[in-house]
């Protein structure tokens, strides 16, 4: 029975691991975490992240080919696959600060399969690492020489948050890269044969490690940048009179462009995008390709704009100050059927209503109180300043409540800021919430979800990104 040991059991590990286990049941699946509140959660019914249709999977097959464990070291030891999916988050001090990737994580769980490992192993890049991390790892693997052969492998991971599950049963592609050398290729092998168990085999992409590695943060900058570009003619579709849905679906017909993530928003979040684009512009500065870094970094700065662009229309439409005024916020985490709120748009747009003073409501079904006060003590990211933890000042955590119902958030409200595409805020009854709020009553629609036409008719004004404004 092959053994397969993953360390780190987040948002890519767990559901990872819990596919695998179900397509590969002669497979012996352990996941492993220093968190042990994770670990005890992945045990529990009540599973550390919310993801559609991961209960069932994990429900299927755990305690029979899938374990969660905090015995890092013993797991490691027996596996003959080891899957490294931890943390690789922005560095935020020394060198390349607010920019590189800190594989700090990373390097210590390299020291730790080098130091337990008394067998032969495939030790697997399933965290997104900069383009040459392989070389680093393969060092740092075989320090201390005790003879054991170690192939590493890079087979990063393209799922999206929300539709993780389906993302894995069905992938468009699955990538795996490794050395050239007969020992790389055998691995390479190995891995294929886990996934070809329910991937179609043209769909398993095979390349040098190089190329793996960098494939990631190219994907992901160039879905960044899509966002970025049609967020980017939105501003100009509000400016002009178009309309960003019907020139995104103009666009979207032609096939060299497809019609997929074209929606224009209130800009992108999750722990990724702005992460891996960071770290792309910090690997081309550091290949002295100050140009190429640039046309990436500009990715983020329209992300940036868009998020100053609402609030600026939020307070601006309300006669210019949100002082003292109530403003629900529905919808905190970054996309939805997710409850992650990391790089949310929504810490953003809620901390400079909070600027101007407004009293904000807060909703979201997925995201608790505790997350959002957390989120909300974050500083905001800067180009020349790492991100630093800085606790709310008292008159600011008194400008912020959440709740746990729509109509709750709304009532007495000035005005709604939507800014996470929850299908159950298309059926809110928004005739009663009209009733119960202040007038005028705004809302400013980030995700495009609501029907403006209706609301309008109800006596709503409304503001939706990319729209004319008096339609
Ligand atoms: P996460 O923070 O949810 O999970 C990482 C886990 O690793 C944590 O539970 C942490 O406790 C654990 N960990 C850290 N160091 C450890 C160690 N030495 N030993 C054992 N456990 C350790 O992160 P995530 O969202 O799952 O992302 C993991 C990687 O996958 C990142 O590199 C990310 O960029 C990449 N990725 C994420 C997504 C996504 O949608 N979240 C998608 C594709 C790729």
């Amino acid at each position: 029975m092959v053994k397969i040991c993953c360390i780190g059991a987040g948002y890519v590990g767990g559901p990872t691991m819990a596919v695998i286990a179900l397509k590969c049941p002669k497979v012996q699946v352990v996941v492993v975490d220093i968190s042990t509140p994770r670990i005890t959660a992945w045990n529990s019914d009540q599973l550390p992240i919310y993801e559609p249709g991961l209960d069932d999977v994990v429900k299927q097959c755990k305690g029979k080919n899938l374990f969660f464990s905090t015995d890092v070291e013993k797991h490691v030891a027996e596996a003959d696959i080891v899957f490294v999916s931890v943390n690789t988050p922005t560095k935020t001090q020394g060198l390349g600060a607010g920019k590189a990737a800190d594989l700090t994580y990373w390097e210590s769980a390299a020291r730790m399969i080098a130091d337990v490992s008394k067998s032969d192993k495939i030790v697997v890049e399933k965290s997104t690492v900069p383009v040459k991390t392989a070389e680093a790892i393969e060092r740092i693997l075989t320090h201390n020489n005790k003879g054991i052969n170690f192939q590493i492998l890079s087979n990063p991971e393209f799922l999206a948050e929300g539709t993780a599950i389906k993302d894995l049963f069905n992938p468009d592609r699955v990538l795996i890269g490794g050395r050239e050398t007969s020992g790389g290729q055998k691995a390479i092998a190995a891995l294929r044969d886990v996934y070809a168990q329910w991937v179609p085999i043209d769909k398993i992409i095979c390349t040098n490690l190089w190329s793996a590695e960098l494939s990631k943060l190219a994907a992901n900058a160039f879905l960044a940048q899509r966002i970025s570009s049609v967020n980017a003619m939105s501003a100009l579709c509000e400016a002009t009179g178009a309309d960003v849905t019907q020139v995104s679906q103009a666009i979207g017909k032609d096939t060299r462009i497809g019609p997929k993530f074209l929606n224009a928003s209130v800009g992108f979040g999750g722990s990724c995008f702005q992460k891996d684009i960071l770290n792309l512009v910090y690997i081309c500065e550091c290949h002295g390709l100050a140009e190429v870094a640039n046309y990436w970094k500009q990715v983020i700065k329209i992300n940036d704009y868009q998020k100053t662009r609402f609030v600026n229309r939020i307070v601006s439409s309300m006669f210019n100050t949100v002082s003292g005024k109530k403003v629900a916020i529905l919808g905190f985490a970054f996309k939805k059927d997710t409850g992650d709120t990391r790089e949310t748009p929504a810490i953003d747009v809620c901390k400079g209503l909070i600027g101007d003073k407004a009293k904000i409501s807060i909703y979201d079904p997925q995201v608790q109180e505790e997350q959002i006060t957390r989120d909300l003590a974050l500083k905001k990211f800067d180009w020349d300043h790492p991100v630093h933890l800085q606790p709310m000042s008292p008159t600011s955590v008194k400008q912020v409540a959440c709740v746990w119902d729509a109509y709750e958030a709304t009532k007495g409200a000035h005005g709604i800021c939507i800014l996470t595409e929850w299908d159950e805020f298309k059926l809110l009854d928004y005739k009663r919430i009209f009733d119960g709020m202040e007038k005028p009553a705004f809302v400013f629609d980030g995700r495009n979800v609501v029907d403006a036409e209706k609301l309008r008719k109800i006596g709503f004004i409304v503001y939706a990104i990319g729209k004319p404004l008096d339609a």
